[in-house]
């Protein structure tokens, strides 16, 4: 059978046995727009498991060896919501980041009615995803993890066991800004924590023995210093992808611009939402981020 010659294919791989449309079976109809997006990867769940372990062990040594021995209440009280408050909007986005579909792009649409049904004029050009069969919106990424095509994808993040990309970006960028004020939160209680007990008696200053005490104290300095560097830096690369509406994949590929330039707050409202507002920061919020165009298709 041959293919319509008004209509090309072309996919990156360029490999000539993907570009029969014919290939492409139409995906299973039972509908799976209701089911919850989750990630089967060992890896990824182990990262993101061992990450709330991690919020959970700062959370136990900040308030049994800090602000639970400390006679000041005021400094307790504050300091106790304060680091509290952050540990829940942490891993609150953490959970929609991990949950939320990133755009994936449908399986297996790359059939030749759909793209019949596309209209293409005489020399429109489609990318079609050798791998999942699907029609490859523009500036959309094929991740082996997740095993779809995804819109706008910035990299697959073992950490929140999910892909970043148009759909969760916004729940990704909270998660390491929340992360690391926890961190940099902690490291301050910790340097204090440090002085009062060098100024007070080693016994008095914590309910736990002195050794065990300063090895907890150790471990969460260690574990705050790192994260913190981590990410603050991923936090930082974020929000300049962003401004510059540029994604990771196409930085690393050094892609050539293809879509319209737009101004650093009009590129941060189609992440966080439109207008701007307190619920930039609330990863409860969905951003309302003006769906795409069904030109998306065409390059
Ligand atoms: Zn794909
Ligand atoms: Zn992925």
């Amino acid at each position: 059978m041959m293919i319509t010659p008004i209509h090309r294919f072309r996919d990156i791989e360029r490999k000539p046995e993907y570009l029969q449309p014919d290939k492409c079976v139409p995906p299973p109809s039972h509908d799976s727009s209701g089911k919850m997006w989750f990630i089967r990867d060992g890896c990824g769940i182990a990262c993101a498991v061992i990450t709330w372990f991690l919020v959970f062990y700062a959370d136990f040594v900040v308030i049994l060896i800090m602000l639970l021995p400390s006679r000041d209440y005021i400094y307790s009280i504050i300091n106790g919501v304060v680091f509290n408050t952050l540990a829940f909007l942490a891993l609150a986005s953490h959970m929609r980041a991990m949950l939320t579909d990133p755009g994936a792009v449908p399986k297996g649409n790359a059939t030749k009615e759909f793209i019949e049904s596309l209209q293409l004029k005489p020399g429109q050009v489609v990318y079609k995803c050798p791998k999942c069969c699907s029609i490859k919106p523009d500036r959309a990424h094929h991740c082996s993890v997740c095993k779809r095509c995804i819109r706008k994808m910035d990299h697959h993040c073992p950490w929140v066991n999910n892909c970043v990309g148009e759909n969760n970006q916004k729940y990704f960028v909270l998660f390491t800004m929340y992360i690391a004020l926890i961190s940099l939160h902690a490291l301050i209680m910790v340097g204090f924590h440090f002085l009062y007990c060098f100024e007070e008696d080693w016994t008095k200053c914590s309910s736990f023995s002195p050794p065990t005490t300063v090895i907890l104290l150790i471990l969460l300095c260690f574990e705050a210093l790192l994260f913190l560097i981590f990410t603050s830096v991923m936090f930082g690369t974020q929000v300049h992808s962003i401004c510059t509406d540029e994604t990771g994949i196409e930085q690393l590929k050094k892609e050539e611009r293809r879509w319209a330039k737009k101004t650093k707050w009009m590129n941060m409202k189609a992440v966080f939402g439109h207008p701007f507002s307190i619920v930039w920061l609330s990863p409860f919020a969905t951003p309302d981020q003006g769906k795409a165009d069904p030109y998306q298709y065409v390059v």
